[in-house]
């Protein structure tokens, strides 16, 4: 085995880690670690430690660590066939299989599932579907995307630019041109703090149509959204939000996709989202949870509607000029399949549920009191605890005190993992579905001291 420090000194200077501080990583300002091994709700590393994982990983390791079924699923697949590709009608009975379970658990108006390896790949294909779709249509000036401030879509050139936060945007020339941004559902940061949950979703909706009105309904192709808002601040939507938008999205004919790389397959205690919601998507953006992140595998499920217009372009056009190498790879289909499996017989959503419910509750009573608390929100297996100056004005701290990444630390010095969201000093967690309500109870108790540490 290699030495740690060896391991260390290579790390720093042949590694590009995503979303680093390039330059403190290289000074060693940056922790690096090693991660080793895991299971259930924890990991490990090289130098000892053992961590509650209370985000899974970037809240994709739904099962949990060290599931074995999954292994043997991917090993076995390995062992048959490591790869073949999907074009023109090839497969492989994991991935048909998985296509089957997927549409089985989507809603009913949904129709098939085209296979990617990222959310952000599969939010790519959803935009070029959209396009593809108004093309055949005959509305080549319907193209623009709406998104939400603080929605997470990716971070490619085109989900970078649907991502609504500003450091997916700064120095990288985006959001691009078809892309248009609206208010975020965002309750707690609202303006007028008089405004009641009601009105505040009236003035959302008032928002988007005054965008519609602006930009010209006749140029606005779609809109898309997280179910609850994640890497933004793991904000669950006031209540009324997604029936009055959806009925903007109607009356305008703009498509709506939903974003479920998150919330779909079971975390916020339904098994999509949309269930949770009552969302009618036209398109549905599917990853993390599809294989609990043991293999990359992303899918964008598309509706009837959209599907029959699409199958009228490769009529006109011929074969749909849209395609990965990796489209359905075997092995993360077959990691998809037991995965899922695996929600079904340990009863996994039921647990997301259940045992997010009561995480909510023991996080708000752990935390709800601090007079630097001024939310503590969440949704089945997501919470997040948001701290201000003052809690009567809701003020920011200045960004400088890094209060949000300072209780991170002191959170993990205990052990526990939570993650500081990328704008705002908000602390998020979104646990593997197997959390017991003793580890629940763990997270929240060593929050409470880390945020006393940091913030008396
Ligand atoms: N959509 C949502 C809602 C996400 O949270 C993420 C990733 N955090 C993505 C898309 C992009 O997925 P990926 O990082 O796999 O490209």
């Amino acid at each position: 085995m290699l030495k740690n420090d060896m391991l260390e000194q290579w790390d720093r200077e042949n590694f590009f880690h995503p979303s680093t501080h390039l330059a403190d990583f290289a000074r060693g300002e940056v922790a690096h670690r090693v991660v080793t091994t895991g299971d259930g709700c924890h990991i490990e590393d090289r130098d000892g430690n053992r961590l509650l994982d209370a985000f899974a990983g970037l809240y994709c390791v739904n099962v949990g660590y060290g599931r074995k079924e999954i292994a043997e699923a991917i090993s076995d697949q390995a062992h048959e066939l490591a790869y073949y590709h999907a074009y023109v009608g090839h497969g492989t009975e994991a991935s048909i299989t998985l296509a089957k379970m997927i549409l089985d658990r989507a809603p009913d108006h949904m129709s098939k599932v085209y296979f990617g390896l990222s959310g952000s790949d599969a939010n790519e294909t959803n935009v070029k579907l959209i396009w593809y779709y108004n093309n055949i249509l005959g509305r080549p000036e319907k193209k623009k995307i709406i998104s939400r401030w603080r929605g997470y879509h990716g971070s490619g050139l085109m989900t970078g630019s649907l991502t609504g936060l500003e450091l997916f945007h700064k120095k990288f020339d985006l959001p691009l041109a078809q892309v248009v941004h609206t208010e975020a559902p965002y309750y707690f940061r609202r303006d007028d703090l008089d405004q009641s949950e009601a009105e505040f979703v009236a003035h959302c909706v008032a928002e988007l149509e005054a965008l519609i009105a602006r930009e010209g309904a006749d140029t606005i192709a779609a809109f898309i959204g997280e179910p609850v808002l994640g890497t933004g601040g793991i904000v669950p939507p006031p209540e009324g939000y997604w029936p009055a938008i959806q009925k903007v999205l109607q009356k305008h004919d703009i498509l709506l996709v939903a974003d479920e790389v998150v919330t779909g397959f079971g975390r916020l205690g339904s098994m999509m989202g949309s269930d949770h919601y009552g969302l009618k998507p036209d398109l549905m953006t599917i990853a993390k949870g599809l294989t609990s992140a043991y293999a990359p595998l992303s899918g964008s499920i598309v509706s009837d509607k959209m599907w029959k217009v699409l199958e009228q372009g490769t009529d006109e056009n011929g074969p749909i000029g849209h395609g990965w190498t990796y489209s359905a790879h075997p092995i993360g289909a077959a990691a998809g399949v037991a995965n899922l499996k695996l929600i079904d017989t340990l009863g996994l959503v039921k647990n997301a549920g259940e045992t997010g419910a009561y995480f909510n509750k023991v996080m708000a009573e752990a935390l709800g009191g601090h007079a630097h608390v001024g939310d503590v929100r969440g949704e089945g297996m997501m919470c997040a605890v948001e701290f201000v100056k003052d809690r009567d004005s809701r003020g920011f701290f200045d960004a400088s005190e890094k209060v949000g990444p300072r209780v991170a630390a002191a959170l993990l010095e205990q052990g526990v993992i939570g993650r500081a969201m990328p704008q705002g000093d908000i602390l998020g967690f979104a646990p593997p579905f197997c959390l017991t309500p003793a580890e629940a109870d763990e997270v929240a108790e060593k929050t409470r001291v880390a945020v006393s540490l940091v913030l008396g």
